[in-house]
């Protein structure tokens, strides 16, 4: 068999930074175009600016990219180009692993095609009601995405017909594979008329893959991104598993724990940036956007303003920072897992420069723990899961570098008329040293004045305090409220602490589990490292029920108890089955 390889190796791939593709350039539908930029995607990424052109062509293909690469855009968009709106039969089969996966792709699908009227797109997978995907079925289809159990039952019912399809597509084909779908796929390939055009996506390319290619592509082209070697710059870099809704805080925590001078932060698309600028002003940062939808005046004024410090944090995607070399970036945030591995040297690459010292933070959510792995595999580097700070936390280095400035004062200058004035005071008022001592360096760290109302906290951050984690965000909120070698001041925290509300929630807890919830076991606790934040966290974002509904924490050194109402009990569990936290593999049963 003739296969076509493109490789997109060494320079030529690591130019494509400096050169990207514009979706503009791949003759795309306008339709197709004002979706993609709703969607806020600022470039394709690279197996699509390549993928894209191949399946346009009309050719067999076989693209081969690491996860989240973005490959279901890369079959989605010819597909879409290709389907015909008005002809309600159904014209694709994708083929999926996954039920989560099939809805996932069929959605991607929908929102690609939101311009396009009349076109339909039916996930079919196990696990649902057949007679209710039947009657979507039965409503007038163009795409299918479905399991390939699900579909053959459904091919063998009819109420799947086949005469009309033009493209089959094989999603993640390897991962099929492992999940012993091999035959079945076969069977629904052989079913599909000769006449087609048949795309295969896989990470790896093992030999069954590779025969199914060989038996049911024809002549096709490989695309592969094929990756050159990377020197990944001296940065030291962590991650924190996060919930979308609370990237923003732990990047404010971070911010204020390490107050670095100017720092980027990357986000994958144009709203993203635009949203993360909007949050990061309303809490007093001076942070600014940059991306492809700016002009060049605008885009001027915002670079001029971060290189003399005016804006302390550039927002930015990974196209519209090409070629931004500003000196003395001190940290860079992934604010998003980037899409393509490359991506990730690039950005961390942007501080560290000139022998500086620089840090990088990346939050992931979820899944993305199996991204962030690629990404230390692939560029061979060690990316540190770490803890996000609590206010506890922030407030000791705070005092850390207070203290530092006070060592400074005590051993380079005469203190002795501070002394006497002190000496003074404290007769006059009857304080001792101490509360003098203390009160100054809160007054150093930044103690605020404002009223600290209980409205306009987000829930979570309540959920977190009740669990011991700093409560923080209310006070910065509005006004910078933060200075250099200051801080925003914890008295948020430690009023909250005081009225009691941890005790009565460890009351509660002593109990084995509350009406109406039930009590689960994870077999890691504190020796791991892990906080009750990172558990609820893990619990929410894995299996999608909100934090709120979770219970007691009940934290010891091996392992932990969490109360999870009755009804969700099931749902969390088989979530978590393969779900790992703070790195770690975890175990969770209901606790006897
Ligand atoms: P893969 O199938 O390669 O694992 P996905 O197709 O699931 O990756 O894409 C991962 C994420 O990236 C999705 O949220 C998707 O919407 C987003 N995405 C895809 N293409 C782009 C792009 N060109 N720019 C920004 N985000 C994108
Ligand atoms: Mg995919």
């Amino acid at each position: 068999m003739n296969l076509l390889i493109f490789c997109f190796a060494g320079k030529e791939y690591g130019g494509s930074m400096t050169d990207t593709i514009r979706f503009e350039d791949l003759n795309l539908d306008d339709r197709i175009l004002r979706a993609v930029t709703e969607m806020g995607f600022e470039a394709p990424s690279p197996i699509q600016a390549q993928a894209i052109p191949v399946q346009t062509e009309g050719r067999d293909m076989i693209g081969q990219a690491q996860t989240g690469t973005g490959k279901t855009a890369a079959f989605a968009i010819p597909l879409l180009q290709k389907v015909d709106p008005r002809d309600k039969n159904i014209q694709a089969i994708i083929l999926c692993p996954t039920r989560e996966l099939a809805i996932q792709v069929a959605d991607e699908i929908r929102k690609l095609a939101k311009f396009m009227h009349g076109v339909k797109v039916t996930p079919v997978y196990g696990g649902q009601e057949i007679s209710r995907q039947i009657r979507s079925l039965k409503d007038g289809c163009q795409i299918v995405v479905g399991t390939p159990g699900r579909v053959m039952d459904h091919m063998r019912r009819r109420t799947i017909r086949c005469d009309h399809v033009h493209t089959a597509i094989l999603d993640e084909a390897d991962e099929m594979l492992d999940m012993g779908f091999l035959e079945d796929m076969e069977t629904i390939l052989s079913q599909l008329p000769e006449e087609r055009q048949t795309l295969m996506f896989s990470a790896t390319m093992p030999d069954q893959i590779r025969r199914i290619a060989e038996t049911f592509q024809k002549d096709p082209v490989t695309v592969r991104v094929v990756k050159k070697e990377l020197t990944v710059p001296e940065v030291v870099q962590y991650y924190y598993e996060v919930r979308r809704d609370t990237k923003v805080e732990v990047m404010c925590r971070l911010l204020d724990m390490y107050s670095p001078k100017l720092s980027m932060a990357f986000c994958n698309t144009k709203r993203q940036v635009d949203e993360l600028v909007g949050e990061l002003q309303g809490r007093g940062y001076f942070a600014e956007g940059l991306h492809g939808d700016l002009k060049q005046m605008q885009r001027d004024r915002v670079m001029n303003s971060f290189r003399t410090g005016a804006t302390e944090i550039l927002v930015a995607t990974d196209v519209a920072a090409r070629g931004i070399d500003v000196g003395n970036v001190e940290a860079v945030f992934n604010y998003d897992i980037p899409q393509d591995d490359e991506y990730y040297v690039h950005r961390i690459g942007r501080t560290a420069r000139a022998g500086n010292k620089g840090i990088a933070f990346s939050f992931v959510v979820g899944r993305e723990v199996y991204k962030l792995r690629d990404i230390q595999r692939y560029c061979r580097t060690k990316i540190i899961p770490q803890a996000i700070p609590s206010l506890n936390d922030i407030t000791e280095i705070k005092a850390e570098k207070i203290m530092d400035q006070v060592a400074e004062q005590i051993s380079g200058s005469d203190l002795s008329r501070m002394v006497n004035l002190i000496e003074k005071k404290m007769l006059e008022r009857d304080f001792t040293s101490m509360d003098v001592a203390a009160a100054l360096l809160k007054m150093a760290m930044g103690e605020e004045n404002e009223d600290i109302s209980e409205s306009g906290v987000p829930r979570w951050l309540d959920d977190l305090d009740r669990y011991g984690r700093g409560g923080y965000g209310r006070e910065g909120r509005g006004g910078r409220g933060y200075s250099r070698d200051g801080g925003r001041g914890d008295r948020g925290w430690d009023e909250r602490r005081g009225r009691g509300g941890s005790d009565a929630h460890r009351d509660r807890s002593r109990r084995e589990g509350a009406d109406g919830m039930v009590r689960l076991f994870i077999n890691i606790g504190k020796d791991q490292n892990i906080r009750p934040g990172d558990i609820l966290g893990a619990i929410a974002g894995e299996s999608g029920i909100s934090g709120k509904l979770v219970g007691s924490i009940d934290m010891y050194d091996g392992y932990t108890f969490v109360d999870v109402p009755e009804e969700n009990a099931d749902q969390v569990m088989k979530a978590m089955k393969n779900a790992r936290i703070k790195g770690k593999n975890v175990r969770m049963e209901v606790a006897h």
